[in-house]
């Protein structure tokens, strides 16, 4: 997979070989250099909001060779007080497990939830702090910070952490990669977005992540959302239904966990 440095080393060279052509051999019209400039931009703000296109950062957005016919359940933004735990009774009802990808501060809020999430089988992951708007501006030091002070709540509250980290918005840029490399975390995307917090239509969301179900697929919800328990447990039965398992033994596998 091509990196951003060497994106950025190709750009760099083809905008100083048009600099070059433009004023040794023939001038060039006067909007190439703003329009390669704009180009770039256009170019990092693609980069920073595909995390599967792995150019800052190396995420986890699927495990194509994971256990036979196995689904990774993933949900943001929690725990929250009413929800979390209809999404655990979902899960429960269906002998499902999933990975929480929890707010640190929500943690802080709700340390029961995040052990009850832990003693059913699930996993309590990092999804930062604050989960703040403007986390993608942060220097590497302060992303840094938001992830360890959330590894050190969870270790704190169910007694272990899983180095599972995945970034708020699924934004990445080269300070965000530069923490998570330096905490030495997972960083863990999707490539099933269902859009639940987005989306009122319960039929809408689940046509979004029913198609093509496949093993290793990682489905991204919310257990912050009214009708994402409704959703969940119209999913499990069509999965289950279709074969398809909810174990966490392939994201286990990441760091040779073993449980
Ligand atoms: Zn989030």
């Amino acid at each position: 997979m091509l990196t951003y440095k060497t994106f950025r080393y190709l750009f760099g060279s083809f905008f100083i070989a048009t600099v070059l052509y433009g004023s040794l051999v023939s001038p060039l019209p006067f909007w190439v250099y703003p329009m390669e400039i704009m180009l770039w931009m256009l170019f990092i703000i693609y980069a920073a909001f595909r995390m599967r296109a792995g150019i800052f950062l190396t995420s986890i957005c699927s495990l194509p060779n994971a256990s036979k016919k196995n689904i990774i359940l993933t949900f943001d933004d929690g725990p929250h007080p009413v929800y979390t735990p209809l999404i655990l009774e979902a899960l429960k009802a269906m002998h499902a497990k999933a990975v929480f990808f929890c707010i640190g501060k929500n943690i802080v809020q709700f340390p029961e939830l995040a052990k009850q999430i832990a003693a059913e089988g699930h996993i309590v992951a990092n999804h930062s702090y604050n989960h703040s708007n403007f986390i993608g501006m942060y220097a590497a030091k302060k992303v840094a910070e938001e992830i360890a002070a959330t590894e050190q709540i969870i270790q704190q509250t169910i007694g272990r952490t899983y180095k599972l980290y995945r970034p708020p918005f699924g934004v990445t840029n080269p300070n965000i990669a530069k923490a998570v490399q330096r905490l030495s975390m997972h960083s863990i995307g999707w490539n099933k977005r269902s859009f639940d917090t987005v989306s009122k239509s319960t039929e809408k969301v689940l046509n979004r992540i029913k198609p093509n179900l496949k093993n290793g697929d990682i489905i991204l919800l919310h257990d912050t959302n009214a009708h994402t328990p409704v959703i969940l447990a119209e999913f499990l039965l069509f999965a289950n239904a279709n074969g398809f398992i909810f174990e966490l033994n392939d994201i286990l596998d990441l760091n040779n966990l073993d449980e």
